[in-house]
């Protein structure tokens, strides 16, 4: 399969599982109402045990890749659900402007 043929889902996957990262939510788990998790276009990754350096990596490999993210390693402040430290990686659908 070409890296063309995977969904988002699975090219955000993919670079979690390069950069060792554990995946703990895909389209599952509590999100805001709108979250691009239901699109099968986010996943989020724990950060336990993971360096700044590891997360900068991470981060770069992500920009280069065209996603997005929040990073998510401290409670938000607006309340929004929140499940501990983790990175947030989204591959927006074209146009989309609804956030990461
Ligand atoms: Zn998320």
């Amino acid at each position: 399969m070409t890296p063309e043929a995977l969904t988002p889902l699975q090219k955000l996957e993919a670079l979690a599982a390069k950069h060792h990262f554990v995946v703990t939510s895909t389209t599952g788990g509590h999100h805001t109402p709108h979250s691009l998790h239901y699109l099968g276009r986010a996943i989020d990754v724990s950060v336990r045990g993971k360096s700044d350096r590891e997360v900068e990596l991470l981060l770069e490999d992500a920009k280069a890749q065209g996603f997005r993210w929040l990073d998510e390693r401290h409670k938000p402040a607006d309340g929004r659900p929140w499940g501990g430290p983790h990175l947030h990686l989204s591959d927006p659908p074209l146009g989309w402007d609804g956030g990461a």
